[in-house]
């Protein structure tokens, strides 16, 4: 049973999380997978907004502490003014508000965020650098704000509520244009010494490969992603394969609007060539998280993100490519390779449920 420390009264407000002030033997027993669900408990269990700021669109909703969506309302990402964002992010909790008591606010973006949740260092999209956005947003919403990574937030909903429910060591990968990637480990997200971790779509798996907008070459997501899917389709069909028939009859003709979006629809509809598109960026896919197993040993990889449209598709080949791959192989457990079950609208649930977790250990 947990004694608070002499000066401390029991119910006082919480300065630091609840779960680092444990005793010693508490913390044993965590790290040996017992009660580290401890701060779950203590959470609110109000309803909290969640807001998803994408590049293109900003999509909201009030989040019960079930995950459950009550209402959404969505908007245009507005340009890359920091205050327009703000201003959107302000008219959306009013909206979403009206005849609910809204606990906190959980904001999801791209980019890194500082560990404490409160500055963002730098959005790709938005033109955020250093920006202390959770206080400037306090001020405007009078409610606690937790700032977290996309990634994370997904994570963490597909963790409490989704594909990855009962496993306490679990890295979640997302397919989009790139890989986003994070760690939800003993019922933390797992963020590094900076809050910078997770960036495994730019592990090199080709050394001199293709070139990848982060300076390198050979990124993972230069090979893994709905990109890579889309470049490889287009590069088949530019070389007049009578294989890319189908695929360039769906898009009129035109090679170069071959998309990995086209590829994955076509691939489910039977087409043999988009199979075999799909079933080399799977490859691709298990032996990047063969690399991450021998890293980070995880029991559960869940693949999410608009690549994972392709389903067995596209995991299937991943799971062989990655026992093919593993470290050790065959004289060790093999993690699951899992598609993920929350969809699109992971990242709200997830950024709105942190929020609601964290908000009792700073309010
Ligand atoms: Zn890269």
């Amino acid at each position: 049973m947990y004694a608070p420390p002499p000066g401390e009264q029991a119910g006082s407000p919480r300065r630091s999380a609840p779960w680092r002030r444990r005793p010693a033997a508490y913390r044993a027993r965590a790290r040996h997978g017992e009660g580290f669900r401890e701060h779950l408990r203590l959470g609110r269990k109000g309803l909290a907004i969640g807001i998803d700021i994408g590049g293109t669109k900003v999509a909201a909703g009030v989040v019960d502490a079930e995950g459950r969506i009550l209402r959404e309302a969505r908007r245009s990402t507005p340009g890359n003014d920091p205050r327009a964002v703000e201003r959107v992010i302000v008219e959306l909790v009013a909206e979403l508000g009206q005849g609910h008591r809204i606990w906190s606010v959980g904001i999801g973006a791209a980019g890194w965020m500082d560990l404490d949740g409160g500055t963002v260092l730098f959005s790709p999209h938005l033109a955020w650098r250093n920006e202390p956005l959770r206080a400037n947003l306090q001020r405007l919403l009078r409610r606690p704000v937790l700032l977290a990574n996309d990634a994370d937030a997904a994570a963490w909903a597909e963790w409490r509520f989704g594909a990855g429910q009962g496993e306490d060591r679990l890295v979640c990968i997302t397919l989009g244009t790139g890989i986003g990637g994070a760690m939800v480990m003993d019922g933390r997200v797992e963020r590094g010494r900076f809050g910078v971790a997770g960036e495994f779509g730019h592990q090199v798996i080709m050394p001199g490969g293709h070139r990848c907008e982060c300076g390198n070459r050979g990124c993972w997501e230069q090979y893994a992603s709905g990109n890579a899917l889309g470049r490889e389709a287009r590069l088949l069909a530019s070389a007049n394969s009578p294989m890319a028939q189908d695929l360039l009859t769906a898009v009129g003709g035109h090679a170069d609007a071959i998309t990995g979006v086209v590829v994955t629809e076509l691939a489910l509809a039977g087409d043999s060539a988009s199979r075999e598109l799909l079933e080399e960026v799977g490859e691709w896919l298990g032996l990047g998280l063969a690399n991450l197993a021998a890293a980070l040993d995880p029991g559960l990889f869940v693949i999410g993100g608009g690549l994972c449209s392709a389903g067995e598709l596209l995991v299937e080949p991943a799971r062989k490519a990655f026992a093919r791959n593993l470290t050790g192989r065959g004289f060790r457990p093999v993690a699951g390779i899992e598609l993920a079950a929350l969809g699109p609208k992971a990242g709200l649930i997830g950024a709105a449920d942190l929020s609601r977790v964290s908000s009792r250990v700073r309010s």
